[in-house]
């Protein structure tokens, strides 16, 4: 027997045919002739005072692609401030209504492909099947939180209750809702949240990452178009200083917030310093997230999973693979074979179709990666390292996949946001002590697991406390609705993105008794 499918029907995004040669040079046309880009990131707001525009660079060649109008701490509480004007308004407009306009915005947003492909390039640094993965998941986000919002609102839940009394649940919307994500999932993370959001009738702000500001304006430009007032989404583009103004406010009803665990704290920390009612914070944080690897495991399919868990996206996803466990029998050989998988990734300008990897996103992470690596050439022992192409645009900021070997998994200083692998070797009944070491780094968002022994995989994932176990696979991507994607402890509170729980987080409950 089938498990009962939880969901309302829905299908996820198709995406593009890679194999076949027509549809791909056609997409890709597409995106081109989208080109070059002038795009404007500003709140929609006109009572909203903004600091003179800046410009927006390539994290390719650094060619301009856009300005933005950032807002400082003033404008941003000002915003808070008539956000909650229109609370209100938004609850009023049918549940069925606003999955409307999110399936709207889907439609709309598989239809601009192009332009968001150019976009995510230019300015995040996306190759093209990391693009065409993340407006695909933009797309799922935005259908699978529809037929939540259908199914959490659209009729009560009777509940039982005694003879002559009705009770009923219904889900409310909180208010204002601040939404704040990161520049590694500038469009698909940053729709996640606002379409839930949304979703649930709410009035929401939405900050995106300084980095990536303009590929938000596209997604909240779509919003619109796609039918949700101006009143009920804002754009509020800005550094750290105006999210804490969004999240001090004391409008502010509810907070979801991806990118790092110490932000996450402050967050935490703001809110609770607040004189206002008390707010739910939904935090997706980082990890050191580790794969363990036995000496049963397919040796080909290990390496093929450990270099896109580590290296694809160049190693900036929050779920990537960081610390590489090898049974000691065959650490060797296999540390061979994912070097010279490694070896064979190609960094360079991610619109061109054989790339691998793209740049990092800034020069501040590329000094912090290549800091890091000075200290592990010190300290610990470095097993392979990549080289860059010739004649790469000097503007990009290029860093080629390495792997460190760690005498200790505690040699790891924290998350190190890139394409570094670490490996350490564990002899055989030091299973207990892996784990052990994985506990201690606080972290639990992704696990891997490549074994052939049931009973590895058992006991690793009943014992850690990690959010998303993937076994005998990669351990990226995912997918909306099948694989609801969040940690625990330092990696984040939950509920779950592209999960059952996650829309519900947004709304507060309302239980009405009735003497019939
Ligand atoms: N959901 C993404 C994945 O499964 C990672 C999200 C993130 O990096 O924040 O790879």
């Amino acid at each position: 027997v089938l498990p009962r499918d939880i969901f309302a029907p829905r299908q996820n995004s198709a995406g593009v045919a890679f194999g076949e040669r027509k549809a791909l040079a056609s997409f890709l046309a597409e995106r081109d002739a989208a080109g070059p880009l002038d795009v404007t990131a500003r709140c929609f707001w006109s009572g909203a005072k903004a600091d003179a525009p800046q410009v927006i660079r390539s994290a390719v060649d650094g060619t301009a692609i856009g300005s933005v109008h950032a807002l400082g701490a003033e404008a941003a509480s000002a915003l808070v401030g008539e956000a909650a004007r229109h609370v209100r308004t938004a609850e009023a407009v049918p549940a069925a209504t606003r999955a409307g306009w999110l399936r709207k915005a889907a439609d709309l947003m598989e239809a601009r492909e192009g332009l968001l492909m150019n976009l995510l390039a230019r300015e995040a640094g996306k190759t093209v099947d990391d693009g065409i993965a993340e407006i695909r998941e933009a797309v799922d986000f935005l259908r699978f939180y529809a037929a939540e919002a259908e199914r959490l609102f659209a009729a009560p839940t009777f509940l039982p209750g005694p003879t002559g009394e009705e009770n009923v649940l219904q889900y409310r919307s909180r208010g204002v809702a601040v939404c704040i994500s990161p520049w590694n999932f500038p469009l698909a993370i940053f729709t996640g949240q606002v379409a839930a959001a949304l979703a649930a009738g709410n009035v929401v702000i939405a900050k995106p990452a300084e980095q990536t500001p303009l590929i938000a304006a596209i997604a909240v430009g779509l919003l619109h178009e796609a039918g949700f007032p101006a009143t009920s989404l804002y754009l509020a583009p800005g550094d750290g200083k105006a999210g804490a103004a969004l999240v001090a406010h004391k409008a502010t009803a509810a907070v979801a917030f991806t990118g790092s665990t110490e932000t996450a704290f402050a967050i935490n920390r703001a809110l609770a310093a607040r004189d206002a009612p008390i707010a739910p914070l939904i935090a997706e944080t980082g990890g050191i997230n580790a794969m363990i690897v036995d000496a049963t495991a397919l040796p080909e399919q290990v390496a093929d999973d450990v270099v896109m868990s580590a290296f694809r996206s160049t190693g900036q996803r929050c779920s990537a693979l960081r610390l590489l466990f090898v049974q000691e029998e065959v650490a060797d050989a296999m540390v061979e074979m994912i070097a010279g998988a490694a070896a064979e990734l190609t960094v360079g300008d991610p619109r061109d179709i054989a790339t691998d990897m793209g740049p990092v996103i800034d020069a501040a992470q590329h000094t912090m990666l290549s800091e890091h690596l000075d200290r592990m050439g010190r300290e610990q022992r470095i097993r392979f390292a990549g080289t860059l192409p010739e004649g790469l645009p000097a503007a990009g900021q290029w860093f080629a996949p390495h792997i460190v070997e760690l005498d200790r998994a505690e040699a790891l200083p924290g998350e190190v946001f890139g394409p570094i692998l670490h490996v350490v070797r564990w002899k055989a009944g030091g299973l207990e002590a892996v784990c052990d070491a994985i506990e201690r780094t606080g972290f639990g968002l992704t696990l891997g697991i490549h074994s052939r022994i049931d009973d590895v995989a058992r006991l690793v994932r009943e014992r850690l406390t990690v959010g998303n176990v993937y076994i005998n696979r990669n351990m990226i991507g995912a997918i909306v609705g099948s694989q609801p994607f969040g940690g625990s402890g330092l990696s984040g509170t939950g509920p779950k993105a592209g999960g059952p729980n996650y829309v519900a987080r947004f709304t507060r409950e309302q239980v009405v008794s009735v003497n019939t």
